[in-house]
């Protein structure tokens, strides 16, 4: 049963975060552990402490946090799967959004929460292949189509990186689908960057729109529902980077657009009317995929090294920040919840308008 269960009325954002293992790089410069996960909850930062003083790290400020749940570093993609995103998959298929984003540096394991390798596929595959399960089971009472696009979003342009122009319409074939997304991560834009050459400077957005219609009588019914998965551009600071090239445009674009996402997430903490979607392509996007009734999930990617301490507690202040989200319970009285979301064409619109502007 998911985590997400453990808020029944829904009516807030639910947090996770994944500790990824030391990598060989990190072991070779001499790293050590800077992070304690007990309980699968509770997440301690204790370079500067005792590691086992957790009574103490409890009273530093900003060196303990409690999450949803806390992955340690042994956790299996399946896991990770089915306590942070099985339940979204499952209102989607009822019409209700669902939105998953991945958080964190450079190197901190976003991309392989995400995309997975073929061995050990992430979220984006293991939530498809749910989904298709799922439609299965229910299919004899009526018709599903599910579509799906890839993008990205870089230096405030957005690029289709399956099928330009329109939605693609998906078969189920597992295989197929972990072809289809490692071909179109070929396609994202990597950078060098000067704190990582290989860092990926653009943040890849996955929808997948699930159309459901049936019989109610005589008069045909239809829901729609949006699964959102977010593979987020690194979050270091674009002063880290080199700023004399035109990388630092680059920086600023890919902080505009996190800076718009915590602006919006600010907003809706704080219950604000008005939420700036606007001010970004990642955030336009989203518009209808974050807050609201939507079921929204952020999972922060460390990394367990002593070396990106600064980096590490900067995503844990976030994602505790983030924690704080409001998002309206599905009842009977919230209409919102039965306004049909963006349907399909809507979607393939909005990304020829902003791919144009
Ligand atoms: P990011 O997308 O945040 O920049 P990556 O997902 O590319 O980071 O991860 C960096 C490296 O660490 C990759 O080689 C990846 O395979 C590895 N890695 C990340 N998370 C894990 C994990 N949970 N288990 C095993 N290897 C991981
Ligand atoms: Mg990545």
């Amino acid at each position: 049963m998911g985590a997400a269960n453990a808020d029944a009325t829904g009516s807030r954002i639910m947090v996770f975060v994944r500790l990824r293992p030391m990598s060989r790089k990190e072991k070779e410069a001499g790293s050590k552990t800077c992070v304690k996960i007990v309980n699968k909850k509770d997440v301690y930062l204790t370079e500067l402490a005792s590691e086992n003083d957790y009574l103490r790290l409890k009273r530093v400020r900003g060196r303990h946090f409690c999450f949803d749940a806390s992955f340690p570093d042994s956790t299996a993609q399946a896991e990770v799967y089915s306590t942070s995103t099985a339940d979204l998959v499952e209102g989607v298929l009822q019409g209700r959004n669902g939105t998953v984003f991945c958080y964190g540096a450079t190197g901190a394991g976003k991309t392989y929460t995400m995309l997975g390798t073929m061995d050990n596929p992430g979220v984006m595959v293991l939530a498809i292949k749910d989904l298709f399960l799922k439609v299965r089971q229910r299919s004899y009472d009526g018709n599903h189509s599910i579509q799906l696009s890839y993008l990205e979003v870089y230096n405030e342009t957005v690029r289709d990186l399956l099928s330009p122009g329109r939605p693609l319409l998906l078969r189920e074939d597992k295989q197929q689908v972990m072809k289809l997304l490692q071909q179109g991560n070929q396609n994202r834009t990597t950078e060098p960057t000067r704190v990582n050459e290989t860092s990926s400077r653009s943040h890849a957005i996955l929808q997948v729109v699930v159309e459901y219609r049936y019989m109610d009588g005589t008069s045909v019914v239809t829901r729609v529902g949006k699964l959102s998965l977010i593979d987020l551009a690194g979050s270091e600071r674009a002063i880290a980077t080199d700023q004399r090239s035109q990388r630092s445009l680059e920086g600023a674009n890919i902080n505009r657009s996190l800076l718009a996402l915590s602006s919006c997430i600010n907003a809706l903490v704080e219950g604000k009317r008005h939420v700036p979607y606007r001010n970004s392509k990642l955030t336009q996007l989203l518009k209808d995929s974050l807050g609201g009734s939507c079921n929204t999930v952020m999972i922060a990617n460390i990394s367990p090294s002593n070396l990106s301490f600064g980096e590490t507690q900067n995503t844990l202040h976030w994602a505790d920040r983030a924690k704080e989200i409001k998002t309206k319970p599905l009842t009977a009285g919230n209409e919102e919840v039965f306004k049909a979301p963006d349907s399909d064409t809507d979607q393939a619109k909005l990304v020829l308008e902003l791919q144009k502007e």
